[in-house]
């Protein structure tokens, strides 16, 4: 790439010549890192002019009017113009408008080239785009200087640009939100991808830190105050934790918020800095299954604890499977066998639930997960019926018991399940929990491969012991 300048006057340099006292030359001064060099056009005949942009390492072009300086420009890429303010035709002035409508300020220097008694005309240049001026006659060290630190400026202008646009880019394929808390002003840069991993749009959230920390689960809240305490006193240069934040739609999700510090001198805290990533898949799936795992399905079953214990016709059931003679299966043929079974176990459970329809499984999608080893769960919400969800557990006893091929073997495994519906009998989600886990012992205890429901959470109608064998 070359920075070019473009010098437009109208044979200027005639009647106005360049400066011609030795000064000292600037191509060093301007040369870019890269090697490359400005382009500049001239909007000027001044040969004089033009020859010393060329001789200082610039790629100059003259233009011979405002007209074909536009051209110029709307061919290539230029750094900066050197336009005089007065010329036949077009003047610079209305030459400046149209430049500004297609390049920006920062984008495209343009250097006035005027006399002292147009420096009114000057200030009105300015306010049009201008971003600098020299006068006639043409000092040669102080327009050189003058043009260097434009193209310098354009140069870095363009480098941050660019090193914004790779940041901006790198951000969002790596999926993360961006946030950036001024801890003297107490507000904090929210990017849009982080508001939106949170389910809300930008105009959403306010600048505030407390925008965040109300939507931290409370068991980590204490632990990201101590983190972004300014006055904790702590010479970390980084920080990193996992936290939960509730989602708009209600739903916990796993984040990992990575930050850095940035003190002023080597103490005060100024600002933190990071960024936010969406870890809730892995953090709770189940490695071997890919099923939620224990800590999302407690998550799920609370939240529906809380909606019940909101409104008791938000009923919600949970199912506890665990295999029958499992351990044999290890024992005999081996962990891989083991769990493959497990696999397929996993998948049958999740057909079962798909083609259970919306009156046995429950309004809301249901959430299978592996709590352990062999034990499976199902937790079903908004179920309005004993009977729905008996349909669902009968599926899920026949379906799980159909045979599969293990390593040559052919092995039938047999499964115990105990449920329970929420009732006005419960106190806690765990306490709903305890109770499938009671009925799925009590189904094994009573001969296995069967399933049966806890007694609490029977219809009075129904009711004939403390459990009953679906
Ligand atoms: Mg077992």
């Amino acid at each position: 790439m070359s920075v070019s300048v473009t010098t437009f006057s109208q044979s200027l340099s005639r009647r106005f010549p360049v400066a011609a006292h030795a000064g000292t030359t600037v191509f060093q001064e301007i040369e870019p890192s890269d090697g490359s060099v400005s382009q500049i056009v001239t909007v000027s005949n001044r040969e004089i002019l033009h020859r010393m942009l060329i001789k200082s390492g610039y790629d100059a072009r003259m233009a011979d009017s405002a007209r074909a300086a536009l051209q110029y420009l709307s061919q290539e890429a230029f750094d900066l113009v050197l336009l005089d303010l007065i010329m036949p035709e077009m003047d610079g002035m209305e030459c400046l408008r149209r430049i500004r409508e297609r390049h920006p300020i920062d984008q495209l220097a343009v250097i006035m080239v005027t006399a002292d008694a147009d420096r009114r005309r000057v200030v009105s240049a300015f306010g049009a785009g201008a971003n600098d001026y020299v006068t006639k006659p043409i000092d040669r060290d102080v327009t050189m200087a003058r043009i260097a630190t434009h193209t310098q400026l354009r140069r870095a202008t363009q480098a941050l640009r660019d090193s914004e646009e790779r940041y901006a880019l790198a951000a969002r394929g790596a999926n993360d939100g961006l946030w950036d808390w001024d801890v003297r002003t107490g507000s904090v840069y929210y990017s849009p991808r982080f508001t939106e991993l949170l389910g809300y749009q930008p105009g959403d959230w306010s600048d505030t830190a407390s925008e965040w920390l109300k939507r931290i689960h409370a068991d980590e809240r204490d632990h990201f105050l101590q983190l972004t305490n300014s006055h904790s006193g702590t010479s970390d240069t980084h920080f990193e934790l996992e936290i939960r934040m509730v989602h708009r739609d209600g739903s916990y999700r796993w984040m990992l918020c990575r930050g850095v510090y940035l003190r002023e001198g080597n103490h005060d805290l100024v600002r933190m800095a990071g960024s936010l990533t969406d870890i809730t898949k892995g953090k709770v799936a189940d490695p071997l299954t890919g099923l939620p795992n224990r800590l999302l399905f407690l998550d799920r079953l609370q939240c529906a604890w809380q909606r019940y214990s909101r409104n008791p016709q938000s009923k919600f059931a949970v199912v506890f499977l665990d295999l029958d003679n499992f351990k044999s299966i290890n024992d005999n043929l081996g962990h891989q066998a083991g769990d493959q079974m497990l696999i397929t176990v996993a998948r049958r459970i999740e057909q079962c639930l798909r083609r259970a329809d919306s009156v046995s499984r429950g309004a809301g999608d249901p959430t299978p997960a592996r709590l352990a080893g062999d034990e499976f769960t199902v937790l079903l919400e908004d179920v309005d019926s004993t009977d729905g969800v008996s349909v669902v557990v009968k599926r899920l006893l026949k379906e799980v018991s159909q045979p599969i091929e293990v390593n040559g073997h052919t092995v039938i495994p047999t499964v115990s399940i105990g449920w329970a519906l929420s009732d006005e009998s419960a106190t806690s989600a765990d306490d709903i929990l305890g109770r499938a886990d009671q009925a799925m012992y009590r189904a094994k205890s009573e001969g296995k491969n069967r399933s049966l429901q806890h007694a609490a959470s029977l219809s009075p109608t129904v009711q004939p012991n403390s459990m009953t064998t679906c």
